[in-house]
């Protein structure tokens, strides 16, 4: 009989620490707190409120640093949607929501439709397009026969040849009913899931379907995860399952008026115990039967609490630095790589802003690291002078970072080029992105040694590391490490 009165310390206030949180009260934990060393939850789902005037009228409208975007496939976001009581808009889009619309645009400034045959009939592009279509389906297929297992939540057994955890089908997830959340997982043995070790360029090439980079490349690379030659291509299908990616195309996305944020202020309002802002973990100690968390305030004043378990969902890369990690787990985490991901928020020349969003494909290849790879016009209703969001990596494996200066530097003059001059810069950041493994480390079964840490010295791991860095997949991964270890 499992002992619901423990004392839980969660660190992170973010969709993993919140999620996390949501889960154990709905498993009947209530014992817990959730720790968060900024003044707000949400972590990478920050959606400042800026000032924008349109026809003579200012108000504040919300903007997004982080994540903008949902799909269909968000079964662990709608959960925590429902019980915060605050909902998406979309899939399609309706007057005076935010706009995922976006333009193909050359580096040079042209505006070009690679995937719309009217606009060009030369034999070439029909002939291209039809390819792409053929592959598409081919891929398709191949995902729900050959890679029969591969749409669930995280990487487990896949490295062996077997799957293991929570179904992302669309009709729910695997069993889960409004009544009771927590699903039945499936698991088998597919030789053939091996394959997603593979860096997903190769994948694409070994089935013969490397046309659909064209398709996914866009939602991938440009969101900041990565390139296709170093990610394994069990990260890039976890994310853009191809219902997902069919969402993409089809632009039947999710979006929220008040920014992603919202998701989790309102999780966080509902919670018995909203998370303890502006109070940084700064130590962790774990003797026998027991988790010793020295916690920092913003004046600074250092506390000890004592708990029973602990959830980290904050990067396991770092957590040496604070916690007294073993040889082991120092030895594992060393391996996670993340994506340098930087982005800004600014406003342009009057009249000179993008009137819709766009993506740079040609800026999306590592020779073209540091540049802009797409822009994000969110209030497109609002005219040519509304501020938007630029986003540009600066890494790449196995070539030099491009340094975070430059990186900005070269994102607004991709930006002059192509027609929008910046004028000033509201918000600019660097993000934590996206933390993985590289495709040697996922072959050799890093994520099934995560997994048999998983409750040694009463730690459970969540997180992005977990599944992939999204939204969805970072709560369903909370969802996941409570439903079978608590
Ligand atoms: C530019 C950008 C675009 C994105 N677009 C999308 C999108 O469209 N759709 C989508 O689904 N996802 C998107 N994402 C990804 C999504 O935001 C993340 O995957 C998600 O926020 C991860 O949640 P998390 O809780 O694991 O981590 P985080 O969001 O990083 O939260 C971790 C939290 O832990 C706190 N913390 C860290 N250390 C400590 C400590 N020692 N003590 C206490 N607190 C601590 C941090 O302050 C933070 O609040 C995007 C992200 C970015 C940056």
């Amino acid at each position: 009989m499992a002992n619901k009165d423990l004392r839980v310390c969660i660190i992170g206030g973010g969709p993993a620490g919140l999620s996390a949180a949501m889960y154990l009260e709905k498993k009947g934990y209530e014992n817990y707190v959730v720790y968060e060393k900024l003044n707000r939850v949400g972590g990478k789902c920050y959606s400042p409120l800026i000032e924008v005037t349109h026809n003579g009228v200012t108000e504040k409208k919300s903007f997004e640093t982080g994540a903008i975007m949902g799909a269909i496939t968000y079964h662990a976001v709608h959960e925590m949607e429902e019980f915060g009581g605050y909902h998406h808009c979309g899939p399609y889009w309706k007057e005076k929501e935010p706009n995922m619309r976006r333009e193909f645009r050359k580096v040079t400034g042209e505006v070009y439709e690679p995937f719309n045959p009217k606009t060009d009939f030369s034999l070439r592009k029909v002939k291209g397009l039809l390819k792409l279509k053929k592959q598409m389906k081919k891929l398709n297929k191949l995902m729900q026969t050959k890679y029969v297992g591969y749409d669930c939540y995280g990487h487990l057994r896949i490295a062996e040849g077997k799957y293991y955890g929570i179904s992302k089908g669309v009709e729910g997830y695997c069993g889960a009913t409004k009544e009771n959340s927590f699903p039945n997982y499936i698991e088998g043995v597919n030789e053939n899931l091996k394959d997603l070790a593979l860096p997903f360029s190769e994948f694409c090439k070994k089935n013969k379907v490397s046309e659909v980079m064209r398709i996914w490349i866009a939602p991938f690379t440009s969101f900041g995860y990565g390139y296709f030659d170093e990610i394994p291509a069990s990260l890039v299908m976890k994310y853009l399952d191809v219902t997902t990616a069919l969402e993409f195309v089809k632009m039947g996305l999710w979006t929220w008026p008040e920014g992603t944020q919202q998701i989790y202020e309102h999780v966080n309002k509902k919670l018995k115990h909203p998370a303890v802002l502006e109070t940084e973990v700064v130590k962790v100690e774990r003797p026998e039967g027991k988790v010793i968390v020295t916690i920092r305030d913003k004046e600074g004043k250092e506390s000890v609490e004592t708990f029973d378990r602990l959830l980290v969902t904050t990067p396991l890369d770092h957590f040496k630095d604070f916690a007294d990690a073993t040889e082991e787990e120092k030895e594992l985490f060393s391996k996670i790589v993340h994506e340098k991901y930087c982005d800004y928020i600014a406003t342009f020349e009057p009249g000179m802003s993008p009137d819709i969003s766009g993506y740079m494909v040609d800026n999306m290849v590592p020779e073209r690291l540091g540049h802009a790879m797409v822009y994000y016009n969110r209030w497109q209703y609002l005219g040519r002078d509304c501020p938007c969001t630029v986003y540009a990596l600066r890494n790449h494996t196995g070539d030099p970072d491009v340094s975070y200066e430059d990186t900005m530097r070269m994102m607004d003059e991709d930006m002059s080029k192509v027609g929008f001059p910046i004028k000033e810069k509201l918000y600019a950041q660097e993000v934590y992105y996206c933390p993985h493994v590289s495709c040697e480390d996922f072959a050799s079964g890093w994520y099934d040694k995560l997994e048999a840490l998983q409750g040694n010295k009463n730690t459970f791991y969540a997180g992005e590391i977990i599944s992939f860095g999204d939204m969805e997949d970072t709560c369903a991964a909370s969802k996941d490490i409570v439903g079978r270890f608590f």
